[in-house]
């Protein structure tokens, strides 16, 4: 329950519009093709609502689901989402066989995951089921030095995989890397140890279906880099992948999330009148303030404090006067009239005449991934729209 005035508006939500991440999961997919859309859904969809957001990616044409555990992927399928799902970070003891049961495609980057991914084969026809493989995706670390196999183990890793999958113990479904974002020239560098990974996998017998090394940002901007799927985040939430400025409204997408409050409270003060912590603010004349009832807590980045940072109330942006303190922060409406009540949006669909969660980043120095994902557990979301996905309802709040 969130808490909701005379009026009927709650005091703080994130509004996810479940129409828009559709849409934009239809406009990637458009130009993707014939490449297929691997919805990445992880950390909640990027604080949207892991569920809700598949469901409505799937409705827009996306025909697999990425993950980065396995707690994640489980979440979709106890959900009753049965579109494949891949997971591809796990720890040392992670359920391989609970996963593989779910029906849960592993990533796989190590020769070690490999043997516990077909030991869980082993593990369900040891336990009366049909003997099914493992269904895997294996991993090759291109030059991000995160996880992956390293070049130097790939042509064991594809070698014992591809006995395993004689044995019918796994299923090599894919193959698949991961770029490092650095510049177009470590890109290619990364996109030709990809295709030696690929034709040592074939040299050892596989015929992996799916290929996929591209996230939003390559996706959009290379095409040689779709091979036969393309994992896509951000842009499905309405977001841009690139520093340089590129906004949303270019690539044609539709930010999901609104984050808005209500006034909560409104005071006049003189020229020279400090504002919240160490009066990093003072008001260069007599001015309006208006309080907005979010702060750090909810996932508003301090260091947007000072930076630029603005807000929508009463029809115009207004700029964050002094520090963005726990639960709370000023906005600045200079001789303009406001009212306890009125609605602030933070971010939103700049076609509204609201900043970008992307432009919160950049005043936070960070990016708007990290401006969704952060939205805290204190900030009900609502849904609205998402019939094409099935919703029981048009509008659902949930606690996250
Ligand atoms: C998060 C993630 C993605 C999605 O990246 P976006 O930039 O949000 O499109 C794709 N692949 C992997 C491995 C990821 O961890």
């Amino acid at each position: 329950m969130s808490r909701q005035d005379a009026t009927g508006s709650p005091f703080r939500e994130a509004v996810i519009d479940l129409d828009a991440l559709t849409g934009n999961v239809r406009t990637l997919a458009a130009r993707m093709a014939p490449a297929e859309i691997i919805a990445v859904v992880k950390a909640d969809a990027y604080g949207h609502g892991a569920v809700a957001a598949a469901r409505a990616a799937l409705a827009g044409g996306a025909t697999r689901l990425g993950v980065a555990d396995l707690d994640e992927a489980h979440e979709l399928r106890d959900a009753g989402i049965d579109a494949p799902v891949l997971a591809w970070l796990h720890g040392p003891d992670a359920d391989f066989a609970r996963a593989v049961r779910a029906g849960i495609e592993l990533g796989i980057s190590s020769r070690a995951q490999l043997e516990r991914a077909a030991e869980a084969a082993v593990e369900l026809a040891r336990g009366g089921g049909a003997v099914a493989p493992a269904c895997v995706h294996l991993k090759i670390d291109t030059g991000l030095s995160r996880n992956g196999v390293p070049e130097a183990e790939w042509a064991d890793v594809v070698a014992v995989a591809a006995g395993l999958e004689r044995d019918g113990l796994v299923e090599v479904v894919g193959i698949f890397s991961h770029f490092a974002n650095t510049s177009r020239e470590v890109d290619s560098a990364q996109l030709e140890a990809f295709e030696r990974a690929l034709a040592d996998a074939r040299a050892a017998g596989l015929s992996p279906r799916i290929r996929h090394i591209a996230s939003t940002e390559q996706a959009l901007r290379d095409p040689a880099s779709r091979y036969d799927a393309v994992r896509i985040g951000i842009g499905m939430y309405g977001l841009t992948p690139f520093g340089d400025g590129t906004t949303s409204t270019e690539l044609g997408l539709t930010p999901v999330m609104t984050l808005r409050a209500r006034v909560a409270a409104v005071r006049r003060v003189e020229s020279g009148a400090g504002a919240s912590y160490s009066h990093i603010w003072h008001a260069e004349q007599a001015s309006t303030l208006a309080l907005v009832p979010l702060g750090y807590a909810d996932g508003v980045p301090r260091q947007a404090s000072g930076n630029g940072a603005e807000a929508l109330l009463a029809g115009r942006r207004r700029p964050v006067a002094g520090r963005i303190a726990m639960d709370q922060f000023i906005l600045d409406v200079g001789d303009d009239e406001v009212s306890i009540g009125d609605e602030v949006v933070l971010f939103g669909d700049p076609a509204t005449g609201a900043p970008t969660a992307d432009e919160w980043g950049a005043a936070a120095g960070t990016i708007g991934y990290e401006i969704v994902t952060r939205i805290g557990p204190r900030v009900p979301r609502r849904y609205v729209g998402g019939a094409g996905a099935s919703q029981a309802a048009s509008t659902t709040e949930v606690r996250p």
